[in-house]
């Protein structure tokens, strides 16, 4: 049987060739289906009738029942416009038309009833209604009766077409006479009985006709269940198949290298949240699974020395390990914090990068195949064909969010039998949003820094106190600290960006001047030479400023750099300025993070640097950053594009729905992990369609 929600759209009575392609161009609406799950993003009550006595302009929208007394043209040229007289039982209220005039004027008719829709305004000292809606009383009659008025987004270029809310409301309606009881139920019915959810149909009528405000709370409810239950379904199953499909290497054994490392080598004691985490890895990786962790802590929680002490266990049981960093220069900083802590193990840790020359490239090919190289550090060129392992037991991403979904799923590739992977990232993702990016991975969670770290304390200051600022910035150098200042970069308008680096840079020079000052720079621009050597300076103490785009954003340790200034910070995201202070405050002086801005702000850049200033807790920086921003626009959710392609459920309010929804999965793919129980063959038929069809959720793997 054809799926007639597959029909093309031009075939809907009211669009035809030319609308099927503004549509498709412009909505991506391509076939019903697409129509129908075009969803309003607002509704009107249209129960409630105003006389035309009760009018002021002060009304929002409004709704008045009457007759067209009388029509006259008014103004001339640019002003011409068409006033039609309007009155029910309590006054009169003038109609007016700036556009269209011959065509209004030809299709009303005086003395017949209609309903009026619009807002109230004053024009010419008189209350009116510009540009109203207006229907036919009888016509109304025949329609799909909705309590409540549905509108819809559309463009400039569809509103020049007719296709206005309104008309697309229209074929809403066509749409939905057209299709009813045609509509597959894509919920098995045992399911829409124990959680109390109408059916498809049911709810896509009320979605976009309402009958009441209860029904349409019911309709959104089902349709925002089934979408996130849906994406756990998916994942859920895709982890229950991977769990069997692939046995993990069997990490059986702690010794030697684990062990001299922790007793001998290990600086301090690591934190109850470091040790709770790797007992999480070390019956992860012993049990016989592929482990798929996702290790999140914020800035500073120590999550390389976990990375390092996984790899040592993968180590002792005879494998190699690999670790990924997102910058050649924190894949720099990583090699050397290694080789540092693992000093006298007599252990081979080699660096990987795009600039490794050929003739060292050979000799670690070489040594990677043979198995003599143990632990690799690099930048994204370890998933590069060439590279070869004897046996990799263990990978660590540091950072993923910066690593597309589709790299995680190259890495896995590597090896017929595929390694445990550890992924960290210091970007907090509020719950819900971990729970639909990272629903195949299991999640450990660091929520504790190191003993005697004193929080960052943030300030905001206006552009206007940079006097204030340098007289600070000279006391904290007199005491011997560092200071990072960073200005932001933006790819779209990079000349400017520049020169404001620029410009600040001979700025803070003049202010800073040599010799009692060093100051140096660092950005994207610079040869990775040059970088290194600014880099080296300052990490050697021997530069007191360090001007940089965000290229030291993430990473980079430096414990005696104690103030991190940031320029321009209303033009920085949320977990970009968090990620920024993240970089002070890892020794043990007081440090400070100061906002710099501009007088003018917009509400949202205000309450950025307000909730910066507020508090250090990453959790709560991402919870917020999901409010302001919608999930849409977070690092991470464009790469697996997952919460933009959301159509009715919103990660950052439907956080109990999902919640309920992945229990829900969870209770399936636990009693039937094949979906292949009779029952069930709704739930598969649905999932089949939806990978077929979702792009994203393919690549996920
Ligand atoms: P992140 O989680 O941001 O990657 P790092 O792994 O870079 O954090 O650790 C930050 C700093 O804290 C490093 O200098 C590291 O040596 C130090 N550190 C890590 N664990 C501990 C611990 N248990 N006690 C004291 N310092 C620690
Ligand atoms: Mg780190």
């Amino acid at each position: 049987m054809p799926d007639i929600l597959k029909t093309d759209i031009q075939f809907l009575n009211g669009v035809g060739p030319k609308r099927a392609e503004l549509l498709r161009k412009e909505l991506q609406i391509n076939y019903f289906e697409d129509l129908l799950y075009y969803f309003p993003y607002k509704y009107i009550d249209r129960t409630k009738f105003y006389t035309i006595r009760e009018i002021n302009s002060n009304l929002p929208y409004i709704q008045i029942k009457g007759r067209i007394t009388g029509f006259k043209t008014a103004g001339h040229r640019r002003n011409k416009r068409l006033v039609a007289e309007f009155s029910d039982n309590t006054g009169i209220i003038e109609l007016v038309w700036f556009r269209g005039v011959q065509w209004i004027k030809d299709s009303l008719k005086t003395g017949k009833e209609y309903v009026i829709f619009g807002k109230p305004t004053v024009f010419n000292n008189k209350i009116n209604l510009i540009h109203p809606e207006v229907e036919d009383q009888e016509k109304l009659n025949s329609k799909i009766n909705a309590s409540l008025q549905s509108f819809y987004n559309t463009s400039e270029i569809l509103k020049k077409s007719w296709l206005t809310s309104k008309a697309i409301q229209k074929l809403q309606n066509n749409l939905l006479q057209h299709v009813k009881d045609k509509i597959p139920e894509t919920i098995p019915s045992y399911l829409l009985k124990e959680l109390n959810l109408i059916s498809l149909e049911e709810a896509l009528l009320n979605i976009h006709f309402p009958q009441n405000p209860g029904i349409l709370k019911k309709a959104e409810y089902r349709l925002k269940f089934e979408e996130l239950f849906y994406i756990q379904i998916n994942l859920l199953k895709q982890k229950k198949t991977r769990n069997k499909e692939f046995r993990g290497h069997v990490f059986s054994t702690v010794d030697d290298y684990f062990n001299t490392f922790y007793h001998k080598n290990l600086p301090f004691e690591l934190t109850s949240a470091q040790k709770k985490v790797l007992k999480e890895i070390r019956k992860d990786t012993g049990s016989g699974k592929q482990m798929n962790r996702l290790l999140q802590g914020d800035v500073g929680s120590g999550k390389t020395l976990v990375a390092l002490m996984s790899m040592l266990i993968g180590l002792d049981n005879g494998f190699q390990a690999c670790m990924m960093a997102p910058t050649e220069i924190l894949a720099k900083q990583h090699f050397q914090t290694l080789t540092k802590m693992l000093e006298n193990m007599d252990i081979y840790v080699a660096l990987l990068t795009g600039s490794t020359k050929q003739s060292e490239r050979k000799t670690l090919f070489k040594d990677l195949k043979d198995g003599t190289l143990q632990i690799l550090v690099g930048t994204h060129a370890l998933i590069e064909e060439t590279v070869k392992f004897h046996n990799l037991g263990i990978v660590v991403i540091d950072e993923q969010h910066r690593f597309g979904v589709a790299q995680r799923a190259k890495l896995w590739k590597k090896n017929k039998q595929p390694p445990h992977i550890l992924v960290m990232t210091a970007t907090p993702i509020p719950r819900t949003l971990a729970m639909t990016l990272y629903g195949d991975l299991d999640v450990s969670v660091i929520d504790e820094l190191p003993p005697g770290r004193k929080p960052v304390i943030t300030a905001h200051y206006y552009d206007s106190k940079r006097l204030r600022l340098f007289g600070f910035l000279r006391k904290q150098i007199k005491k011997g600290q560092q200071i990072y200042i960073v200005y932001p970069l933006i790819t779209e308008s990079e000349k400017m960006d520049y020169k404001d680096l620029e410009d600040g840079y001979e700025s803070i020079v003049r202010e800073f001047p040599p010799p009692e000052y060093a100051v140096s720079i660092v950005h994207g621009r610079m040869k990775s030479q040059e970088k290194d050597i600014a880099m080296k300076y300052f990490i050697k103490g021997q530069t007191h400023i360090m001007v940089a785009t965000t290229v030291i954003e993430i990473g980079v340790d430096i414990s005696n750099a104690s103030v991190m200034v940031i320029e321009s910070a209303e033009r920085f995201g949320l977990s970009q300025l968090h990620q920024l202070r993240g970089r002070v405050g890892r020794g043990a002086d007081q440090s400070y993070c100061i906002l710099m801005s501009s007088v003018k702000l917009t509400h949202e850049a205000r309450k950025r640097i307000e909730i910066m200033v507020r508090t250090n807790d990453g959790f709560e920086i991402a919870e917020v950053d999901l409010k302001l921003r919608g999930p849409g626009d977070l690092e991470g959710t464009q790469q697996s594009g997952i919460a933009f392609s959301l159509k009715i459920a919103n990660l950052a309010k439907d956080g109990q729905i999902l919640q309920y929804a992945r229990e829900k999965a969870q209770e399936i793919i636990n009693k039937d992990p094949e979906l292949a129980k009779p029952h069930n063959s709704v739930l598969m038929k649905q999932l089949r369609k939806l990978r077929k069809e979702n792009v994203d959720w393919s690549s996920i793997s």
